[in-house]
């Protein structure tokens, strides 16, 4: 996902427990989706899951620019398989992750020695709790400028934002997500070394996206190619594909409401199914019958409370507070 070679990039690892940080703003560079030249102060990237042939994450272009920058093999991929009537096992795995990863430069005010780090950050574990304090009032909801806490700022009308970090890997939160006043302001030095985040992301080119999905060469035509390709020949190809515009076009916006409702549909399903399991007095107390047993929790047949957080489908699983409930049973119980 990013440019191996840029020298002074120091990555930012939250350490367990106390965190106290500022947001640096940048000058958004030529690939950022936002106007090229304005002052920015986060990076947001779609991404789909796991989907490379090596298991990596494909970044979406389709969503990360809105449309500015082509379709997304993916995404195209998944529209197909939903035009076909494929179960969810089959169209799931190609939707683009609800929740996206958010690139900040940072400046550690516990460490300030360590500089200035890039922050690759959840925006399931961090943004969203940054975006609620942010707004002033809860009324205004943070739509009027004036209602906008501008923490990005580094003068002292900026803030520090601290949280506490607590668990590890699936079981990571962020506790506590809070603005503080600043004594200092960021130091100029650390201002000039932000880095310019889009300078930063290898984008993907459509074909370098498609050749990563599908282990081949794009060839121009996505349905002949993807019914010979590896993964795809598991599928039976029923809709021809569409022509794929260089740009965004008007049908953008109804696609996305359309998957959305279809969503609403599957997660309603999602819904009943999981009462269902509730009311069954099958309780599953082991990882290894979860995942024989036709009564998992896990809809999408990962390990309930074991595989939380990591498949692309946990980003709007309905199940999830359950799944982290068990999550935290199954640690209690390691701890006994
Ligand atoms: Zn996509």
């Amino acid at each position: 996902m990013f440019i191996s070679n840029i020298s002074n990039l120091k990555y930012y690892k939250t350490p367990t427990g106390a965190n106290l940080i500022d947001i640096v703003p940048y000058t958004a560079g030529k690939n950022d989706p936002i106007e090229p030249g304005d002052i920015a102060h986060k990076l947001v990237i779609y991404l789909h899951k796991g989907l490379s042939q090596t298991g990596e994450d494909i970044i979406c272009m389709e969503k990360t620019f809105k449309g500015t920058r082509g379709k997304c093999p993916a995404c195209q991929e998944y529209r197909r398989r939903v035009e076909a009537c494929m179960s969810d096992e089959e169209t799931k795995p190609f939707k683009v992750g609800a929740w996206p990863r958010v690139l900040y430069n940072v400046y550690d005010r516990l460490k300030p020695g360590d500089g200035l780090q890039v922050w690759n950050a959840s925006s399931f574990l961090f943004q969203q709790y940054l975006d609620v304090i942010a707004r002033r009032s809860s009324l205004s909801q943070g739509k009027q400028p004036e209602n906008f806490i501008g923490f990005m700022d580094p003068s002292l009308d900026g803030r520090s934002i601290g949280f506490d970090k607590q668990g590890k890997e699936e079981l990571t939160k962020y506790i506590g997500v809070h603005f503080e006043e600043r004594e200092t302001e960021v130091p100029e030095s650390i201002l000039e070394s932000a880095h310019v985040l889009d300078e930063i992301v290898a984008w993907p080119t459509f074909e370098q996206s498609y050749e990563e999905i599908w282990g081949v060469p794009y060839n121009g035509e996505v349905s002949e190619a993807s019914k010979t390709a590896s993964r795809a020949s598991k599928f039976e190809s029923k809709v021809k594909e569409e022509d794929i515009p260089a740009a965004v076009d008007e049908d953008v916006e109804s696609e996305e409401e359309r998957e959305q409702r279809m969503l609403e549909e599957k997660l309603a399903a999602l819904k009943e199914k999981k009462e269902e399991v509730k009311t069954s007095e099958k309780k599953l107390d082991s990882k290894k019958e979860d995942k024989k047993g036709g009564t998992n929790p896990c809809s999408h047949g990962y390990v309930f409370g074991a595989d939380i957080d990591e498949k692309p489908e946990c980003d709007e699983c309905k199940a999830w507070k359950d799944c982290a409930k068990e999550a935290d049973r199954l640690e209690r119980e390691k701890r006994k």
